[in-house]
Order: C-alpha cells, then sequence, then structure tokens
C-alpha cells in the first residue's frame, strides 16, 4: 500500500460534527481515526518516517488534543514531551503568550525549563484552522532559543489559510488537506 492510498484511507475516518462547539464550526473529529489500532499504526508510522532522522529532541503537543500524537511521536522519536497548556495548568514558573481568537483573547503556557538551546522542537497539534494558536505556540518556542523548530499537524484546513500566517521558512507539513 503507497502512502497516498493510506492518506485517503485514513482520512475517511476524521469525522465532522456541524455545529460544534459552536453554530457555523465544522468540528473534525479524529477519535475514530485514533481509536482504530490499524489506522493509528499507520498514522504513527507516517509520522515517524517524516521526522526520524532530523534529530528531534522534543515534541511539543498543544492542548488539549494535540497531546495525544505528541506523546505517542515523542515515545517514537527517543525525544522528551513538552506540553502548551491554556493559561493556569502549569503547575511550575511559565512563558507565555497571548494571542486573538474569533471571539476575545486566550494565553498559552510552556513550562520555563522545558526547552533548552540545543534542543530540535517538533510542535505538534491535531488541527491547523485560522492559525491563531500555531503562531502564538511558534513564536513562544522561538523565543526561548532552541536550535530548530519543525510544526505539524494532522488536519489541515486550507480554506483558512492559516500557513499564511507563518514564517515561509518554516517546515510546516500536514497529513490531511481539508476544504470544508
Ligand atoms: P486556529 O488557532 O484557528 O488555527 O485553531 C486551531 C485550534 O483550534 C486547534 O488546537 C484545534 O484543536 C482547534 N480547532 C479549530 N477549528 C477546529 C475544527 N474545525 N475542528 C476541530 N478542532 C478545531
Amino acid at each position: 500500500m503507497t502512502c497516498d492510498i493510506n492518506v485517503e484511507l485514513l482520512k475517511e475516518k476524521i469525522r465532522n460534527i456541524p455545529n460544534f462547539p459552536y453554530n457555523g464550526i465544522n468540528f473534525k473529529d479524529i477519535t475514530p481515526l485514533l481509536s482504530s489500532r490499524n489506522y493509528l499504526y499507520i498514522l504513527t508510522e507516517m509520522l515517524l518516517e517524516k521526522y526520524r532522522n532530523k534529530g528531534i529532541t522534543k515534541v511539543i503537543g498543544i492542548e488539549s488534543r494535540g497531546f495525544f500524537m505528541a506523546s505517542i511521536l515523542a515515545y517514537g522519536l527517543n525525544a522528551g514531551f513538552v506540553p502548551i497548556r491554556k493559561s493556569g495548568k502549569l503547575p511550575f514558573e511559565c512563558f507565555e503568550r497571548k494571542y486573538k481568537k474569533e471571539y476575545g483573547e486566550d494565553v498559552i503556557q510552556i513550562h520555563s525549563d522545558s526547552l533548552t538551546a540545543d534542543d530540535i522542537v517538533l510542535i505538534h497539534d491535531d488541527l491547523l484552522a485560522t492559525g491563531g494558536t500555531i503562531l502564538a505556540a511558534y513564536e513562544l518556542v522561538k523565543s526561548m532559543g532552541v536550535k530548530h523548530i519543525y510544526v505539524n499537524f494532522l488536519v489541515e484546513l486550507t480554506h483558512l489559510s492559516g500557513r499564511c500566517k507563518l514564517p515561509e521558512n518554516l517546515d510546516v507539513s500536514s497529513i490531511f488537506k481539508l476544504d470544508s
């Protein structure tokens, strides 16, 4: 089975939930993809193949659906796992970044001792929509002076052009590109 066929097969396991959690949002539910042991295995292997030879030392997962695959990838890449969480959830001293959401502002945080200048980092989230969350996460991690940053999503909603918010030379990848 080639990788392209895998992607199309796996894509069918992403469930649309119209008007969740708000009216007008077509929520992409990845839980059917993750609950299948065959599909989870294929998905994990695809991601590991992509990032295996990059020398990644830390995988950062963005709360909360980013935690699922980020933890698995950290294990598979023999890297550490670091969470980025919403304000007030992490117990130790944090660095933080504010960002604009559709309605109002949000704050994300990371432990101040979680990354070093030697780290090669993969930031992972389940989905790229408008790009506000990943831009804040990228800027937060960059401000900590790591050696290199990669960014990965399972799903990219291409019609929302979130990628355009990120620097052009940043290595950004997504497995599933959806346009609705
Ligand atoms: P954004 O900052 O607009 O790129 O939104 C990305 C974040 O919001 C990710 O952490 C996603 O988990 C979540 N998100 C936004 N839109 C959706 C959607 N349609 N389906 C599932 N999650 C979404």
